[in-house]
């Protein structure tokens, strides 16, 4: 695709002109040729704290308009290499995790079955956990960097029902989903966890690479040992709050002492030339944003998956 096709990488429609499909590219559900699929998953009734993420995928879309397609850093347009299309968003109920947990996981196998690399847009974390049984279904189990300042791995927070946005990795480990010996937590942090909760993720065979460690030894390091660990498909999950509340104020479940954009940006392009087959970016709340830095920020990192998956087609 060129300029001339699509109006949004030139000068013909500014940032708040048309209709905002992700970075305006066209809305199908046809998949023939298509590489990638950019999928949006409203869903943010497992949250435990604030809600909103439902709204994260709209405005996600919206905010990619200021993208305009070339990747100065990765030096890649990745719509020249890749075709790409927005799928829309899965059909989730919102008064049902378990029909959502469906919805998702259909949807998902549904793109991935004909060969399209999918690149979801939640939503809250619970989604994890039906786009990574969807995505072993064809991989096998899979290598998983989790950024995040969360572990995830708790046990059900409410008896009723095992699933939340605090549980989806607990679960892919215990279903065999993830490969024990390539799952890493980036970014851990905050006060809601006590050291029994580390321990359990350390047990069930996280790597736990803390904010303390990633600020302590760098982003190079971190990303040299990803690349030593990593065996295999790769499947990328970004829970937005592994950004520091500065960057990314618009998130259900902030904490403070994260990393900043430009961090979270080095960190996710320094996973070029890892064999990845899926991503999501996850926990956008535009409810508590502020000037959409949250959503900005979210379009970007987006981007830069786009921009790793063109690479992997060279
Ligand atoms: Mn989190
Ligand atoms: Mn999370």
């Amino acid at each position: 695709m060129t300029d001339n096709d699509n109006p949004a990488f030139g000068a013909a429609l500014q940032p708040f002109m048309g209709i905002p499909s992700f970075m305006r590219l066209p809305v199908t559900r046809d998949l023939t040729g298509v590489d990638v699929a950019i999928l949006g998953v409203p869903y943010d009734s497992a949250t435990s704290n604030r809600g909103g993420a439902r709204l994260g995928p709209r405005k996600i879309r919206e905010m990619s308009m200021m993208i305009w397609g070339y990747n100065s850093t990765l030096n890649v347009r990745p719509t020249e290499r890749l075709k790409v299309v927005d799928y829309g968003d899965v059909s989730i109920i919102p008064t049902s995790i378990l029909h959502t947990m469906e919805a998702i996981s259909a949807t998902a196998s549904e793109i991935i079955e004909q060969g399209t690399t999918l690149i979801s847009l939640g939503g809250d974390h619970s989604i994890a956990l039906p786009l990574l049984r969807s995505h072993a279904k064809k991989f096998g189990p899979l290598s998983v960097v989790h950024i995040d300042a969360h572990i995830d791995t708790w046990e059900a927070e409410f008896a009723a029902i095992p699933y939340s946005h605090g549980t989806p990795f607990r679960y892919a480990l215990q279903e065999g989903l993830i490969r024990k010996d390539a799952y890493i937590q980036v970014g851990i942090r905050g006060p809601v966890s006590n050291e029994k909760d580390y321990a359990e993720a350390l047990e069930l065979g996280a790597r736990m690479i803390t904010i303390h460690e990633v600020m302590e030894k760098g982003i190079p390091a971190v990303l040299a040992e990803i690349h030593a660990r990593v065996k295999g498909p790769l499947y990328i999950s970004l829970d937005i709050d592994a950004a520091d509340p500065a960057y990314a104020p618009g998130t259900g479940t902030p904490e403070v002492g994260g990393m900043s954009s430009y961090q979270l940006l080095s960190l996710v392009r320094g996973l070029r030339g890892l064999d990845i087959v899926g991503c999501d970016l996850v926990e956008v709340s535009p409810p508590f944003d502020h000037g959409d830095i949250t959503s900005i920020l979210a379009s970007n990192l987006t981007f830069e998956y786009l921009s790793l998956l063109a690479l992997k087609k060279e």
